[in-house]
């Protein structure tokens, strides 16, 4: 197979602000793995807090077009298994590599990634949609204007909780999840938001406390009022055993994942467990967004909203209708490159 790598710069339709830091653009990796005629393509939105860079992925994805030259495509998990054994970390090109791999599988098969999976496209959730941090009156704009979108994400753990929450609740009063980002101090702190949050009609928490605290986020949950889900301290399979012992549900992102295939398994292993489960998104263009909505029929939660932040998405593919999901009918993830126009 031959690997073609890209980058673009994604634009964002507002400066991204969440507890650790702000963004005005993303610049991510994309690629082409060709082979018989079929391209498939994939996405690395990498993220910093997981180590990772512009180079780092850079470095990875070109080292791996060794490995793909004589690979049989057809092989696919053996594939996978490849490429996590093939360096430390950088996993959002982990996940670029196997999101291309099953979108040429499943073109070459002829079938739209959920169908090849079994799954039904009229089960797909609603997403929320995520208000990033800002001040108060711009966050009330953004909510206003996300007027089709039924549920709510809002970012807190910064000092202006109760500002951010009180704007909220001023101007809607759609279903609130929150994520603190690792943003609280300590379980007292996280359990006084928590009950507070309760009041104001919050569904969840997502990543109440920093990471590798599970023994606080444990007596969090047996004193909380809300379920608790962990985003920053699952990354992989290997993490869920021991979060079940604390949280209720946990947050599978493809691009933590390293790929289409972990986060699958992760969802089976997650269920053994008792999770709850959500699918979620770094920012990201309707590439990535749409691999991973064709596993959203087996997730209890969505949130898939990184390519609605964005003002110069280079593809088209699943679409939001009052917030659900819909997919695309097209063999393989389904997407198209957007009209050049709009760059
Ligand atoms: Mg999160």
């Amino acid at each position: 197979m031959d690997l073609t790598i890209t980058t673009r710069r994604l634009e964002l339709k507002h400066t991204w602000t969440i507890a650790r830091g702000s963004a005005n653009f993303k610049e991510y990796h994309y690629i082409a793995l060709a082979h018989e005629g079929v391209r498939g393509y994939g996405e690395a939105a990498h993220n910093a807090r997981y180590g990772e860079s512009p180079e780092s992925i850079g470095a990875f994805l070109e080292a791996s077009k060794a490995l793909l030259q004589s690979a049989d495509p057809w092989q696919f998990y053996d594939l996978s298994k490849k490429f996590h054994a093939f360096g430390e970390g950088q996993y959002a090109a982990k996940a670029a590599l196997d999101m291309a791999l099953m979108d040429w599988i499943t073109k070459k098969l002829a079938l739209p990634l959920h169908r090849f999976w079994g799954l039904n496209q009229n089960k797909t959730p609603v997403t929320s949609y995520s208000i990033g941090l800002d001040r108060p009156e711009f966050m009330q704009q953004k909510i206003r204007d996300a007027v089709d979108l039924p549920i709510l994400k809002i970012k807190l753990g910064s000092e202006n909780d109760e500002a951010v929450m009180r704007a909220v609740r001023e101007v809607t009063n759609r279903i609130v999840r929150v994520d603190a980002n690792e943003g609280w101090k300590d379980r007292q702190e996280a359990l006084k938001k928590i009950q507070w949050l309760k009041e104001l009609n919050v569904e969840f928490v997502e990543q109440p406390l920093p990471v590798q605290r599970l023994d606080d986020v444990a007596w969090l949950r047996a004193h909380s009022p809300l379920p608790l889900i962990a985003d920053e301290d699952v990354r992989t399979v290997r993490d869920i055993p021991a979060l079940a012992q604390a949280y209720d549900g946990i947050n599978i992102k493809i691009m933590k994942a390293g790929g289409l295939q972990e986060a699958l398994r992760m969802i089976h292993v997650a269920r053994a467990h008792g999770l709850k489960i959500m699918l979620g998104c770094m920012v990201e263009s309707s590439l990535g967004i749409t691999a991973a909505a064709h596993l959203s029929p087996l997730v209890d939660w969505a949130d898939l909203d990184g390519n609605l932040l964005i003002k110069n998405d280079p593809y088209r593919g699943a679409t939001v209708a009052q917030g659900r999901l819909i997919l695309p009918d097209a063999p393989g993830i389904g997407v198209v490159e957007a009209p050049s126009r709009t760059f």
